[in-house]
């Protein structure tokens, strides 16, 4: 009796231990594990095996944070090597999206074909002989598109994941013709292998030397000249080399041709194709039959093309990483919740900044997404030890962080929350050509997607990438003017193709493109009425 007495006094210890280990451990599975500090997130994470958990919203406690997102990401490549491809999962709000299982199959085995036809790999030299020939032989074994860069980072990152499923549907691999300014700021996004054209690729000056609208090996010049025609009569010894297709906002109509469904055919003659564009150009795939059924697989909900892509494919280096990392625990992750302001004022049409102001200040207040402010000193100046919501501006300019920071220090809140305002950086000038200027850009697309809710300028594709990784409808703020209310929800999180193509290819006319099928719809940018986005 004594002996089991002390028996259980003995094991009380135990049970106490066993009792903290276990609160701990939901500590850390909860939300709260948002708010940690980065180096203990960092060596006490470890994912679980299996794809998401379900969450729940009745339960208080957050699933543990899944590193590889559903089986999107593969487990292959050596974690610090870039710590933001696994490290990611662990800021974005836990996503009520799953990828679907043929995706995942379909990342895999494009996986696969990119390691057998990676740079200088025995088929890649094949196809690259193909293309010193200077004729077309048909298809290869190998067959690649190469992207070309335009404009700012956001239109660059529309554009790469358009090409990219573009080039899943189409079984070819994607290479990228890496700008300067953007050396070594994304980690490779497949396994074993490179995405980035080699520096002996034969076709030198890719920026500048073929590729423009209208030069000669241009898809549209040539369908002008006659040398092609979507039937695709054409025999192949008179087809030249490889193909470039011009789908930039400035594409003219014969460019354009390549969104009607009889062209995909004649494309499929090339082993090379080079894309140059600065759109998001993925929803007009979605009006080609041919593609339906797989896309259907592949995207069951519509409006995840760029949340799971951009997850996919967009990891920032460790150098970039860091400048997210430092700046979200400095500054977002002690608050209870983290709204994002991006502020966008475009030069060639911009909004004088008090006007611009006014939206945002109007759209956060009346969308109760920010509290208002005492106007009188409140009697009762107790602070309530609730932590802060935290605001993370980004913009080009300062004076909208300086405002929104200025009234919340020299004001109250009515709910009584302090509220801390935050701007990374203000580099005054879009400076695409400087690396380190895209580093901050990248850094803070990353960190407005870690927001609980997400404040957008309508029509910027800056914004958009941050609404996509995170998978944000966001509150779009529109250009002033007397009719339309400060801002509107988006109802998809998907970005806009700005410059759609109104051309009906079996009609012979322009259309209503909006109109087609129920998932494309025009985009709630309102002043871009004719842009065409994916819709659930
Ligand atoms: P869009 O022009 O708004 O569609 O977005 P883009 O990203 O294509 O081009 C704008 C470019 O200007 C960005 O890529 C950045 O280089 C710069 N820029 C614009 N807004 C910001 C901002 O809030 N923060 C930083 N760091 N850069 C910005």
């Amino acid at each position: 009796m004594r002996d089991k007495l002390l028996g259980a006094a003995a094991g009380r210890p135990l049970l106490v231990v066993a009792a903290l280990t276990i609160v701990l451990l939901l500590i850390f599975l909860s939300g709260a594990t948002r708010n940690l500090p980065l180096d203990l997130l960092t060596r006490s994470y470890s994912a679980p095996e299996e794809g998401p958990q379900n969450c729940s919203s009745a339960s208080p406690i957050e699933p543990a944070k899944d590193k590889l997102l559903g089986g999107l990401l593969s487990p292959a490549f050596d974690e610090p090597s870039c710590l933001s491809r696994y490290q990611s999962a662990l800021f974005w709000k836990s996503s009520n999206h799953t990828p679907s299982p043929f995706l995942l199959q379909k990342l895999r085995s494009y996986e696969a074909l990119h390691k057998r036809c990676g740079p200088h790999t025995d088929l890649y030299n094949k196809s690259i002989e193909q293309l010193r020939s200077n004729r077309s032989t048909g298809p290869l074994e190998c067959n690649y598109v190469v992207w070309l860069q335009s404009g700012g980072l956001g239109n660059r990152l529309m554009s790469l994941i358009s090409t990219f499923l573009y080039a899943i549907l189409n079984n070819r691999v994607l290479l990228l013709s890496v700008p300067d300014d953007l050396h070594d700021m994304f980690c490779e996004p497949f396994p074993g292998t490179s995405w980035a054209l080699p520096w002996d690729f034969p076709i030198k000056k890719l920026e500048t030397h073929d590729f423009y609208r209208g030069s000669p090996q241009s898809y549209g010049n040539l369908l002008k000249n006659k040398v092609l025609s979507n039937g695709m009569n054409t025999t192949l010894a008179s087809l030249p080399a490889y193909l470039y297709l011009h789908l930039m906002h400035d594409a003219d109509d014969s460019d354009k041709m390549f969104y009607c469904e009889d062209a995909q055919p004649l494309f499929q003659s090339f082993p090379w194709l080079f894309l140059r564009s600065n759109q998001y150009f993925a929803p007009s795939l979605f009006l080609m039959s041919q593609y339906n059924d797989e896309l259907q697989k592949l995207f069951p909900e519509k409006e995840t093309v760029f949340h799971h892509l951009g997850r996919y494919l967009v990891h920032p280096a460790n150098s970039v990483w860091g400048y997210v990392t430092r700046y979200y625990e400095a500054y977002l992750a002690n608050a209870k919740e983290r709204v994002g302001i991006q502020v966008r004022n475009f030069p060639n049409a911009p909004v004088k900044l008090e006007l611009m102001l006014d939206q945002v200040v109007n759209c956060t207040l009346k969308e109760k997404i920010l509290p208002d402010i005492e106007v009188e000193v409140p009697a009762n100046l107790t602070t309530s030890g609730v932590k802060p919501k935290a605001v993370l501006v980004t913009s080009l300019q300062t004076g909208y962080f300086e405002k929104l920071r200025n009234m919340y220090y020299e004001h109250s809140s009515t709910t009584g929350d302090a509220i801390g305002v935050y701007q990374p950086s203000h580099e005054e000038l879009q400076r695409t050509e400087n690396q380190n200027h895209n580093t901050k850009a990248l850094a803070e697309m990353y960190l407005l997607s870690f927001s609980d809710v997400l404040v957008t300028t309508a029509f910027s594709t800056f914004g958009y990438v941050a609404q996509g990784l995170g998978g944000l409808r966001p509150w779009m703020v529109l250009r002033p003017d007397n009719q339309n209310p400060p801002c509107r929800r988006a109802l998809s999180m998907e970005p806009c193709f700005h410059f759609a193509s109104a051309y009906d290819c079996k009609a012979g006319r322009n259309i209503d493109k909006g109109t087609v099928v129920p998932h494309v719809k025009h985009c709630e940018d309102l002043d871009f009425r004719w842009g065409l986005k994916l819709f659930d």
